[in-house]
């Protein structure tokens, strides 16, 4: 696999947080896919996001660190792509 898996986290109307896979362009852009990991929320450019196109070892290490208001689907997502 050449393509590293970057992530994005974005915040929902109601205050929850949804991890979105995301990939960089040649040029360094990110973009992010329509859906959440967990399939429940969509993404949105105007709503409010924490960080855009991270590593994984970053985007495990921020999830821990905001806790209780990430989704628990898009988390454990995120541990059982780790093997
Ligand atoms: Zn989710």
């Amino acid at each position: 696999m050449s393509d590293t898996q970057l992530y994005t986290l974005k915040e929902n109307s109601t205050g929850q947080l949804h991890v979105f896979k995301s990939k960089k362009d040649d040029a360094g852009e990110c973009f992010t896919e329509t859906m959440s990991v967990c399939g429940k929320m969509r993404y949105n450019q105007t709503i409010k996001h924490h960080f855009a196109c991270q590593t994984e070892t970053f985007t495990r290490k921020k999830l821990a660190e905001i806790g209780r208001s990430v989704c628990g689907t898009c988390v454990s997502h995120l541990y059982g792509d780790y093997s």
